[in-house]
């Protein structure tokens, strides 16, 4: 059996026909796979490219810009959303776009992993920022670090839930207000050289959370409510 499938490989290898149909195939097949790895991997690398047609020329030039100045960039279409309520908190941003990722790491290779107890969101420098649902405003002022910032105490299916604001150009409401959802509580800043209270920012964004009670450190992550 052995040896017949050796003089049928000899004869294949012998006629010049079927040697270069085995090549071809070969060939096909070694393309075929390149091609099915290289796709997943140029999506992967290339996420912007993958989803530019999606986004305005505006959006567009909004993520080429953060991909120059950051690092690292993770983003998709869709909304931040509670139990589907909670809207989008930037006006004119379509396309939700993370500079910074929630949790433990080391953003400026310091050796020490920090928290980031929110999500940054990429947006148009002074553009409204919005109530992501009704709720009452439980601070609006300045906090160290966060600059100029508003925090929201939110009533959702009888659960507590508050959502905090930070790095804005200025604030658009008063502690006791009660604001629905899609209310101007303020415009996003940060940018250190344009905006007076902006924190540590490096670059305008707003920083925001989701809270489990009043306060810093009562953060959870706010990726569990996006898309
Ligand atoms: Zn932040």
């Amino acid at each position: 059996m052995e040896l017949k499938a050796i003089l049928t490989a000899i004869e294949v290898l012998k006629s010049e026909d079927l040697r270069n149909n085995l090549v071809m195939g070969i060939t096909l097949l070694v393309a075929l796979v390149i091609i099915i790895i290289l796709i997943p991997v140029f999506i992967l690398f290339n996420p912007f490219d993958s989803i530019k047609d999606f986004l305005s020329e505006d959006e567009q030039n909004i993520v080429k810009n953060i991909q120059a100045n950051y690092g690292y960039t993770d983003y998709g279409m869709g909304n931040i959303t509670i139990n589907s309520k909670f809207g989008f908190p930037l006006e004119n941003v379509k396309a939700v776009v993370i500079t910074a990722e929630y949790g433990y790491y080391d953003p400026f290779n310091t050796g020490v992993q920090t928290k980031h107890t929110g999500i940054d969101l990429s947006g148009i420098h002074r553009d409204n920022v919005l109530a992501v649902e009704k709720g009452e405003v439980v601070f609006a002022g300045v906090q160290n670090g966060y600059g100029n910032c508003v925090e929201l105490k939110h009533n959702i299916d009888g659960i507590e839930l508050y959502t905090f604001y930070g790095h804005l150009s200025s604030i658009g409401v008063e502690i006791g207000q009660i604001v629905e959802q899609g209310y101007i509580i303020g415009k996003e800043g940060g940018d250190p050289y344009t905006d007076s209270n902006h924190g540590n920012s490096t670059g305008h964004h707003l920083h925001f959370e989701v809270r489990t009670s009043k306060g810093y450190g009562n953060d959870i992550n706010p990726k569990e409510y996006i898309f």
